[in-house]
């Protein structure tokens, strides 16, 4: 055995075993507890399970939605009872031993550089479009971490007013507590808010998928999510360059996404520089807990 490697979410623990080659060889899943003491308890009970049915102590990484602030150890999120308490001192009190702890985005940007679509890329992007939108930058095969824990939390960069501005969009307040972040309208929930805004009506993103070939209300919103989505990807790409951009979340899985990114990314950048490779990530839904698994050997060995 390897590692273990937990996913939190708001609704459910999955714990994972990793074998020699990276394979699961054991995962066990509970519900998420509402109550933050019995969220520790639950999480230390899952590490003890894996280390008994492993038969030997393994470096345990978590994934989980969130950051934890680097200056107080105190964790910021929203779907997770833990909000404002030092959760990973907490879980490493419990366990009588470190943890690594890191953002699921981060987790599976790095699961996706090294186990998956991005393997063969110095500098890699991957982006997560889910519920809200996250991602992490890889260099060499490494995460970039810098002062604040913050870096990848694309969601939260401003949206172009210049494309507010010519589709006459309304500013949207973000769960952050600012106003006009590019996750409120371009992550699941924001696909939903652009079609009540140019048709009148509510559509899930399924729905706009579908549609938006012989719709043409439902077009006019597939392309204004295009082209801010290609905005992001346009600040992100003059930010760090990256080789790949790798999509991952929900949206991901639209039918010919990385197609229509890639040509709204094209017209976005400056001149004719284009944009890196769209490809869509390989690792399903093991990623995230294989990322953080795969982070937590590695601080061992270092
Ligand atoms: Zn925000």
């Amino acid at each position: 055995m390897k590692a273990i490697g937990i996913d939190l979410g708001g609704t459910k623990i999955e714990v994972q075993t990793f074998d020699q080659d990276w394979q699961v060889v054991d995962r066990h899943r509970v519900a998420t507890p509402e109550d933050y003491p019995e969220l520790v308890l639950a999480l230390a009970s899952l590490i003890d399970r894996a280390d008994k049915k492993a038969q030997q102590v393994l470096p345990v990484g978590i994934g989980a939605p969130g950051l934890i602030n680097p200056a107080t150890g105190l964790a910021l999120m929203a779907n997770v009872c833990a909000m404002g308490k030092p959760l990973p001192r907490d879980i490493q009190t419990a366990i009588k031993r470190p943890v690594t702890y890191m953002n699921d985005c981060r987790a599976l940007a790095l699961s996706e550089v090294v186990f998956g679509a991005g393997q063969s890329s110095r500098i890699a992007l991957a982006m997560i479009l889910g519920t809200g939108i996250g991602g992490g930058v890889t260099v060499d095969g490494k995460l970039l971490q810098g002062a604040t824990n913050a870096g990848g939390e694309f969601g939260h960069i401003s949206v172009s007013p210049y494309l507010l501005q010519k589709y006459n969009l309304p500013l949207i307040d973000c769960g952050c507590g600012r106003s006009g972040c590019v996750e409120t309208y371009v992550a699941g929930p924001g696909l939903t808010r652009l079609s009540e805004v140019v048709t009148g009506h509510s559509f899930s993103p399924p729905q706009i998928a579908q549609q938006r070939h012989s719709d043409q209300s439902l077009q006019k919103v597939w392309t204004i999510w295009c082209e801010l989505a290609a905005d992001l990807l346009r600040s992100l790409t003059l930010t760090v360059d990256p080789d790949i951009i790798i999509l991952a979340g929900g949206l991901s899985q639209i039918n010919g996404i990385a197609a229509d990114l890639t040509q709204a990314a094209n017209q976005a950048q400056i001149g004719d520089f284009g944009i890196a490779p769209i490809v869509l990530a390989q690792g399903g839904d093991s990623s995230g807990a294989r990322g953080a698994a795969y982070a937590a050997f590695r601080a061992m060995q270092s």
